[in-house]
């Protein structure tokens, strides 16, 4: 039996960081700024602290400049959209990014909100999901955007193909399912709600998990030959009981991997498959935002898929 191809994001990742350096270097050329992103963090959490500096540090490998906020976790509704208001107004800062979960004290719509959509590079703003649900150009949010890229590489064309995304949140369901629209697939969106998952996934040329279930889709499930991009992060513990035993755990996603790389065409492995998208097409959110604020560059060879497929 043929066992899926594995679908490496890190590799697509790197190549994609390559070609934005390269794009950096031709707006810096032209307009003698690199573009400026900003990430502003409010509280301890341990996993917001990692990524924040994951983004930071690709964001200077990249040659964009990078600011960095940290906030205590006390830092009131107030004084975040006073900061928020200021990096709107900074000239530097083309786009700008608050690490979610914020703490609970604070409205993240409201946060959210207050972000100028040109600067909107996460694409939460609701100007940006509204512009991505009508169609039309717009800042995506970053790990959808990773989905079709990778995708993409797959089908060249995807007009025609059944997709199923499983998950709705407004960070990855829907717009994952509302780029795969764009993109003339025949889309069904399944929640927690939707009866018949295994049927769901028998009809689907393309399956996106974004689930937060580790494990949910099964291989037995899933077409022949299928694609199966893997969204899902999740902590569990580790195979060796000793091991389990002593607090360790592993990363799975949401599909049984080992089942659905035998039934597969290909697959997303977790980790290294759309984990490592993310920093990167915020990084390109950041370059073509910084572009419709200035101008446009003409030499963009990183974006062109993207602006081709109207996401960027
Ligand atoms: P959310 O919790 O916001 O959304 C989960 C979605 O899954 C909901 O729409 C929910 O349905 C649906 N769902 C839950 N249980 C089931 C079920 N049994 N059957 C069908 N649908 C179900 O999660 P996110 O979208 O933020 O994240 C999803 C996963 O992706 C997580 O594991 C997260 O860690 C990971 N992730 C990975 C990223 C990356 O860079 N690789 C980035 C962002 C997220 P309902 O709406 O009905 O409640």
């Amino acid at each position: 039996m043929t066992e899926a191809e594995l679908i490496d994001g890190q590799a697509t990742a790197a190549r994609l960081r390559q070609a934005l350096k390269e794009d950096v270097q031709a707006f810096e050329a032209i307009f003698g700024v690199a573009p400026g992103l900003a990430a502003v963090l409010v509280g301890e959490d341990p996993a917001s602290r990692i990524y924040v500096r994951r983004k930071g540090e690709q964001a200077l490998e990249a040659g964009l400049q990078s600011f960095t906020y940290k906030l205590p976790v006390e830092t009131t509704q107030a004084e975040l959209l006073e900061l928020i208001e200021r990096l709107n107004a900074d000239g530097r800062v083309h786009g700008i990014l608050v690490q979610l979960p914020l703490p609970q004290h604070i409205d993240t719509p409201e946060v959210l909100k207050a972000i100028h959509p040109d600067k909107d590079v996460d694409g939460f703003h609701v100007v940006n999901a509204g512009l991505l649900a009508t169609g039309r150009p717009a800042l995506t949010p970053c790990t959808p955007l990773g989905c079709l890229t990778l995708l993409r590489e797959r089908f060249p064309s995807l007009r025609g193909k059944r997709a199923l995304v499983v998950g709705r949140s407004t960070i990855v369901g829907r717009p994952m399912a509302q780029l795969l629209l764009n993109a003339d697939c025949t889309v069904t969106i399944a929640h927690r709600y939707s009866e018949d998952l295994p049927l769901l996934c028998a009809e689907a040329d393309i399956v996106v998990a974004a689930v937060g279930v580790p494990g949910l889709i099964r291989g037995a499930w899933l077409k022949p030959g299928c694609v199966v991009i893997d969204v899902g992060i999740n902590r569990v513990p580790a195979n060796d009981p000793d091991q389990a035993a002593a607090g360790k755990s592993r990363i799975v996603g949401d599909v049984a991997f080992e089942e659905a790389r035998k039934v597969a065409g290909a697959i997303t492995p977790v980790p290294g498959g759309v984990g490592p998208m993310t920093i990167a097409c915020l990084l390109l959110n950041t370059l073509s935002a910084a572009r419709r604020q200035m101008e446009r560059a003409p030499v963009q060879s990183a974006l062109r898929p993207l602006e081709a497929e109207g996401c960027v």
